[in-house]
């Protein structure tokens, strides 16, 4: 999985100038590295130069070729041995600690899935994806039909009725029309605007649908886009976007053990109070199978906005198209398989940067996941080869291949919560890399404190153009903005996306360990995602021809990696964090402000301009406790900028400095977790159900709700966090000023 967005870049409205200016960390020279002292910088850019001249493009797509050879979805028989393969070839190119871990989760395969309209006219739905003249893959006798991951069984004959994109507003629009879905089936396609699968789901289940059909339509990622498969990248007329509806927002994971780890043996609760597993049947469609039932319909003729790109007038229906759907699904009790292989660091063995990547596909995995697993291995063949001769990081690099990612998040949810304890003690970071490449478009995220490294970082490499990555990224993030008229202009300041919602492995370690995340992919015209032909003859035809895309992400995840691996004291930014949950609150004062028509002048006004109140509930509190930690980290920034340059830290002193900011992050949680979903305990960054970005989501739900109670509770929550973490830098900054000779 992967967020899926439509075509366009997620704002990031950063606005990093306070720390552009201030900071002497920001050069950019090669010995100069965020968090490096000058001779360790030079040191540095020695491992880095070898590190990156070891993946090849050939090795890349030989990797990407045996992990695409064929479907390997969570706990098949192929995925398990594709475990194997990974866990053999670590311990072969010199990675330590090579397990296996084995997580017992509630299981969801389909056993068959059957779809006919039954009037006005017969049709039997093929529920397949055809081969093209071309592709030998997509021969392949093991490609699964249209199923949905988590769907219920069941059975039910009954009207269809087309609900646009399947949320909540469009139910409101079928009721003014006099249409109720309840005992009905619905009928929704995937995007415009987009929503997680899952949240559609839960939208037709709670009003009472019996089953929901999500169909691709060709306005989204087909013909309409451009040239479909196999002369262009988007998505033929039988392609089928599988995905599970799993009500992973709630709690990701297996549903049965929600908070902790599925290890044999473990507690389970009933199915019955499972809150992931959805209640409704879901099938997914292709156009070719909704064609029919769309051009059959009666009813409201739909509004311009509903209509899509076949050529058929889209209508509501609810009476004339009746369906028969028949799902039965095999929720058996199966393993899934996290494999986990390490560098063992030479100094700092009990500090760990945590890499990962999903092994598990929908079917082939051409891009998700393999492109991401063929960049891992090429990742992990550079570092172990660095190992052997001798060259080993100072803190340790732990590696996993996450399994049943696609499901609910799992393998990596199960794996976090077992290791909970010692990754809030041991953890650095983690860096994600789900899609690696559907094209040349670079889109990075980091939390706030961590995007100034990934700016820098990306200086340091080659993009395929020529140019840097860091003005391909630059040149790419313009033209998007330009397309999405965003008219906030791209800046270094703000490149790095810092608004970080789920749909991919990070989560865990986001929001319920509470670790800085980075996430890394380069996109493109994409219309085959989670199909068939989302495969080797995709990716070498339009994806990533020349594996050139797949090289550099792996050059890029390690860089990142061995930086902060190797860092003299850890590259975090906890000014940029500040400026960013400035921004993040002030959004939330003007959304809500202008929601209720509250005119601005007449309301309190930071020094941002923005406003300051929400009437009944007083924010400047909180922003006060902004200003605190934003000088605070400034402090902290040109402390270490002053040891850095020094040249010298006395090993002991680093090692509490980088302890103490290792915990920042940790301190962002709440115990609790945020109001109605406990197993979310970030107070900055979450989801919505639909997967969207969520900012300070307890904070943002309850002004939403104009709940003030609840409100105000959770602006006391983060004025607490924002004390408590002003408190821990400015402790570790007197420690630097003390400690070191150049701050006397
Ligand atoms: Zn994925």
């Amino acid at each position: 999985m992967s967020l899926r967005r439509p075509m366009l870049f997620s704002t990031s409205t950063l606005c990093f100038l306070t720390l552009a200016l201030h900071s002497p960390l920001r050069t950019q020279a090669q010995t100069s590295i965020l968090g490096f002292t000058p001779s360790s910088a030079a040191h540095e850019t020695e491992i880095e130069n070898k590190f990156k001249s070891i993946p090849s493009p050939d090795e890349e797509r030989r990797q990407h070729h045996i992990f695409t050879a064929e479907p390997h979805v969570a706990g098949s028989a192929r995925n398990n041995e594709l475990a194997r393969y990974i866990a053999d070839q670590w311990r072969t190119e010199g990675l330590e600690d090579v397990v296996i871990r084995r997580y017992d989760v509630y299981g969801s395969n389909p056993k068959s899935t059957f779809l006919e309209m039954t009037a006005p006219v017969h049709y039997r739905a093929i529920l397949r994806e055809l081969p093209v003249p071309g592709d030998p893959d997509m021969k392949n006798k093991s490609i699964s039909s249209a199923w949905s991951g988590m769907s219920a069984s069941g059975e039910v004959t009954a009207p269809l009725v087309y609900a646009h994109s399947g949320n909540p507003e469009d139910y409101d629009f079928l009721r003014k029309q006099g249409i109720d879905v309840k005992g009905k089936v619905v009928l929704v396609r995937y995007s415009n605007p987009y929503s997680y699968r899952g949240f559609k789901a839960l939208t037709a289940e709670r009003e009472g649908a019996a089953a929901i059909l999500i169909y691709s339509d060709p306005a989204e990622d087909g013909f309409k886009k451009g040239k479909v498969v196999p002369s262009g990248p988007w998505g033929p007329e039988y392609h089928i976007q599988r995905g599970a509806i799993t009500y992973d927002f709630m709690v990701p994971g297996d549903p049965l053990t929600p908070g902790w780890a599925s290890v044999p043996g473990a507690k389970r609760i009933p199915v019955e109070e499972a809150v992931s597993i959805p209640k409704i049947m879901a099938l997914p469609l292709s156009w070719h199978d909704a064609k029919p039932l769309l051009a059959n319909m009666d009813g409201p003729v739909a509004p311009d906005d509903w209509q899509g790109g076949l050529p058929i007038k889209y209508h509501l229906g609810g009476n004339r198209v009746r369906v028969h759907v028949k799902i039965e699904m095999d929720n058996s009790t199966q393993p899934y398989y996290v494999v986990e292989g390490r560098i063992r660091g030479a100094q700092l063995p009990d500090e760990w940067i945590v890499l990962g990547n999903h092994r598990d596909a929908w079917v082939f995995g051409g891009v998700d996941p393999s492109s991401g697993t063929a960049s891992m291995m090429e990742l992990t063949r550079a570092l172990g080869k660095l190992a052997k001769a001798g060259t080993r990081p100072r803190r340790t690099i732990v590696v996993c291949s996450w399994d049943g990612e696609e499901v609910g998040l799992t393998g990596s949810t199960e794996w976090g919560e077992q290791f909970a304890d010692e990754l809030r003690h041991k953890a650095v970071a983690y860096i994600n890399v789900d899609e690696a490449t559907s094209g040349p478009n670079f889109h990075g995220q980091a939390v706030a404190s961590l995007a100034p490294m990934l700016v820098e970082t990306s200086r340091s490499l080659k993009d395929p153009s020529g140019k840097t990555l860091y003005e391909a990224w630059r040149e790419s993030a313009t033209r998007e903005r330009r397309e999405a008229k965003q008219p906030e202009p791209v800046t270094d300041l703000n490149l790095a996306d810092t608004r970080i919602g789920s749909g991919s492995d990070h989560t865990v370690f986001l929001n319920f360990v509470g670790m800085p995340v980075l996430g890394l992919g380069f996109e493109g015209p994409y219309g085959v995602y989670h199909s068939a032909y989302d495969d080797f003859f995709w990716m070498n035809h339009f994806g990533d021809p020349g594996y050139h895309y797949h090289t550099l992400t792996s050059q890029l995840w390690g860089v990142l990696a061995l930086r902060l691996a190797n860092a003299d004291l850890l590259p975090f930014d906890f000014a940029t964090y500040a400026t960013n949950i400035r921004q993040f609150v002030n959004e939330l004062a003007k959304d809500k402000n202008k929601e209720k028509g509250l005119d601005k002048e007449k309301l309190g006004q930071d020094k941002t301009g923005e406003a300051r109140q929400l009437p009944p509930l007083d924010l400047k509190p909180v922003l006060d406790a902004i200003d605190d930690f934003e000088a605070a980290g400034k402090r902290l920034d040109e402390s270490a900028a002053r040891a850095l340059s020094s040249g010298t830290i006395d090993p002991i002193l680093a090692k509490t400095i980088n302890r103490g900011t290792m915990q920042i992050e940790r301190k962002w949680l709440n115990p609790d977790g945020i109001p109605g979903r406990p197993w979310f305990k970030h107070i900055l960054y979450g989801a919505r159900y639909t997967y969207a970005h969520l900012e300070l989501p307890g904070l943002a739900e309850a002004v939403e709700k104009q709940d003030w109670l609840t409100a105000k509770q959770q602006a006391e929550i983060l004025r607490q966090a924002l004390i408590s973490n002003t408190k821990l830098v400015n402790d570790l900054n007197s420690n630097l000023i003390v400690d070191t000779p150049a701050g006397k």
